[in-house]
């Protein structure tokens, strides 16, 4: 008995949903170890008991061959008294205090598709099947710890096979919360008619068949779905969502269609055919079948492959008829609201869109959309961070003390919860303009409040006084810390790369409210966590016009010609021959100008690519967010080596301006003589990012700062990075960028949080 310790040993990390007290079942048994594990919410707890030998072992196999989907941050062992054991055994969850990691929801895995297509297997077809290492967690779970009475499964008692699988350490469903099957499970029907189960399934692939539009739940949300390759059922669904020009995502069927549709790597087939299986935008290869209704005049195109059973089912099914391989698959949602997620909101707002929707009794706790991402230099890079990604912490090198929850932006709202050094980030809500996403941003954060067990001490929003998110903010009763936008915007950027020193931030953005209050969104930040100062920006105009500014890239422009030329007369005569409107709206634009008539300060780099884009007749008005600039960069010539001076001449309020005026009258001048687009759309790119590294060297001439951290919209805009990361790199900066938080304002709440834990 002497030789026998007994160990108390914690694991921090994903530990919860992924089949972790199962898999350190079977370890025990093989090392030949006794005692217990247990949920502990913030942790899994184990007590082990054996010789040195056996423990070893124990310890080893827990740090080496822990399921695929864990995560491990931190492992606590601690000797207790040895005890009279005679098993190992999984002990039911207890509660305590602590950081608390809630799993992603994870896509169907390899040994649940085989099964679901297996004639013999008793989930032959079953729409819901998972097992431990897959199936839907965060959107369905109601509090912690994991296990299924505290998720929308509890409604659905197991039949006697499913149990017995659940309880068997040799299953591969052991301990599976949200494990059923065709007799136990939810069950698919269509809201208003008869139609229910597999007779549900083949109606509404009988609907897509035809051409139809069909909305479908599946993890997260609603779905909008059609033919892919039917220009007449895409072109249907653009009316009915009212959505003209903006690309929507497809979905499809395999790895093979991938390869047809477009042009992939390793890195990304991987993510592709992965546990989050997220939309990676991809560049088409030119014999794809999609029709070019999908993403009008877009050379690349958001690609995903089937997550959810439901989704492979729709694909194929034995009811002896074919099915296309390109389903187009988009968020259902009115434009603006969020992503619908029961019944009597897809009934609501969904009816008149579709013709017929696929729904299930499996209830959605918590939305999650698609997570959207690019690649940059063989990474990842993120453009909206949802399902699959939240709520996974971002972890900060230090501890701070206290929690704070932070509301984030206006667009693209997601908002984050922090304790400690754990930065939780949630699943894409909406756009806030619209107060169905304002309620969802209040359901929202008080779920994951729930989930997380955190009361936060302050609230961190945006400095913008009309934001809806500042309002939500303030109404909570709570200490609110104001964060600046495009502070936040490098903050977010600082966090996610773990730094913690000075910075030189370059936040190149479409609108932000600035300290002054003015329109920022060219920035040159001095920042860390506790504080930043505006130590540069690009020279400042006046955009007129209110928000049709923003939609309508030729207003800015006419202002940023006026500039350039220093007469109405010069200016107009330069508007008249590239076209970019008629003379009456020249006019009302210049006398709105010169009156000061519904005129903003602005320094948005984000209009500057809306009005390159007007000047050279690419797109003169956008229908949705970043139309304009994304048909800029695709139309540039990439190889374009414009040799572009910056000028940076003039002190204003303290900091230093770099002059557009230049380049603005440049691209006028040479696209009225005819050169053609893509050189002077690449020359526009090549000089901003010479203007980013002009006013790089300008700060870390006047703060020694070598860092520089790139975030903000318009770095989404691939070509720009590329060319600013690599001038920079030259000049010897150490340059710090986006992966897996979006540079847009998807990610600023992030920031917030970063800061405002910093201020507690
Ligand atoms: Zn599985
Ligand atoms: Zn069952
Ligand atoms: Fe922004």
């Amino acid at each position: 008995m002497e030789d026998i310790k007994c160990l108390l040993i914690r694991v921090y990390g994903i530990v919860q949903g992924v089949g972790f007290r199962p898999f350190v079942s079977r370890i025990a048994a093989k090392a030949g170890i006794l005692g217990s594990v247990c949920n502990k919410g913030p942790y899994v707890e184990i007590i082990a008991q054996g010789d040195d030998k056996q423990l070893a072992d124990f310890l080893t196999r827990l740090k080496t061959q822990a399921p695929e989907r864990s995560t491990i941050l931190k492992i606590e062992t601690s000797e207790i008294p040895a005890k009279k054991l005679h098993k190992f055994e999984i002990i039911k969850s207890g509660r305590e205090k602590g950081e608390i990691f809630v799993s992603p929801d994870i896509a169907i895995c390899k040994k649940c598709k085989e099964e679901l297509f297996d004639k013999k297997n008793r989930r032959y077809l079953h729409p819901f099947i998972n097992c431990t290492a897959c199936g839907p967690r965060l959107t369905i779970l109601d509090s912690m710890p994991y296990d299924r009475e505290r998720t929308s499964m509890s409604e659905f008692p197991m039949c006697a096979d499913c149990h017995d699988e659940y309880t068997n350490p040799k299953c591969r469903r052991y301990h599976a919360q949200p494990v059923c099957c065709n007799k136990c499970g939810p069950r698919l029907y269509i809201p208003g008619s008869e139609k229910e189960g597999a007779e549900a399934l083949i109606f509404t692939r009988e609907v897509i068949r035809g051409g139809g539009i069909a909305a479908i739940k599946g993890i997260g949300g609603f779905h909008l779905c059609c033919d892919a390759k039917n220009a007449e059922a895409v072109s249907r669904l653009r009316r009915l969502k009212n959505r003209p020009f903006k690309p929507f995502a497809v979905m499809l069927r395999d790895m093979e269609t991938v390869r047809r549709e477009c042009k992939t790597d390793g890195a990304q087939e991987a993510l592709l055919d992965g546990p989050q299986k997220p939309i990676i935008l991809l560049e088409r290869s030119g014999r794809g079948e999609i029709c070019p209704e999908v993403a009008p005049g877009n050379p690349k195109i958001g690609v995903m492959l089937p997550y959810a059973p439901i989704q492979l089912l729709l694909f194929s099914y034995p009811d002896g008829k074919d099915m296309t391989d390109c389903f187009v698959m988009t968020s259902g949602n009115p434009s603006g609201a969020p992503i619908c997620r029961n019944d009597e909101e897809a009934v609501k707002e969904l009816s008149g869109m579709c013709d017929v929707i696929l729904s299930n009794d499996r209830k959605i706790r918590l939305r999650a959309d698609d997570s959207v991402m690019a690649f940059f230099e063989g990474r990842p890079y993120m453009i909206r961070r949802s399902r699959g990604y939240a709520p996974l912490p971002v972890v900060l090198p230090h501890v701070n003390d206290g929690s704070v929850l932070a509301v984030g932006g206006e667009l693209k709202n997601t908002f984050c919860l922090a304790r400690g050094n754990l930065l939780y980030l949630s699943p894409y809500i909406a756009d806030l303009a619209d107060l169905r996403s304002v309620k969802a941003l209040e359901e929202a954060t008080a779920r994951m409040e729930r989930l997380l067990e955190i009361s936060p001490q302050a609230v961190a929003c945006d400095l913008h006084p009309k934001y809806n998110s500042t309002e939500f903010a303030k109404s909570l009763g709570l200490p609110v810390i104001q964060v600046q936008h495009h502070y936040a915007h490098i903050a977010s950027c600082m966090a996610e790369n773990g730094f913690e020193e000075e910075v030189i931030g370059v936040a190149f953005d479409g609108t932000g409210y600035g300290t002054d209050g003015t329109i920022w969104g060219g920035e040159f930040l001095k920042a860390s966590y506790s504080g930043f100062e505006r130590l540069g920006s690009i020279a400042p105009f006046r955009q007129a016009g209110g928000e049709l500014a923003v939609k309508e890239g030729w207003r800015v422009a006419l202002s940023l010609l006026l500039n350039a030329f220093g007469s109405e007369s010069a200016a107009g005569e330069a508007a008249e021959k590239l076209g970019l409107c008629d003379k009456t709206a020249i006019r009302t634009q210049f006398a709105m100008l010169k009156n000061n008539i519904n005129c903003v300060t602005s320094t948005s780099a984000g209009r500057l690519f809306d009005a390159a884009s007007a000047i050279l007749g690419i797109k003169r008005r956008s229908t949705f967010e970043g139309e304009a600039s994304s048909a800029l960069e695709y139309a540039a010539d990439k190889n374009t080596g414009y040799n572009f001076e910056p000028n940076i001449s003039t002190y204003m309020d303290g900091r230093f301006i770099i002059e557009i005026s230049g380049l603005i009258k440049y691209l006028a001048e040479k696209a009225i003589e005819g050169t053609s687009k893509s050189y002077l759309a690449g020359a526009f790119h090549s000089a901003v990012a010479q203007m980013v590294r002009a006013g790089c060297i300008k700060c870390r001439e006047l703060t020694g700062i070598n860092t520089v951290a790139l975030s903000g919209g318009v770095f989404q805009n691939l070509l720009l990075l590329e060319k600013c990361v690599n001038l920079l790199k030259s000049d010897g900066f150490y340059v710090l960028t986006h992966s897996l938080v979006p540079p847009n304002d998807g990610g600023i709440a992030l920031g917030q949080a970063a800061v405002a834990l910093n201020k507690l």
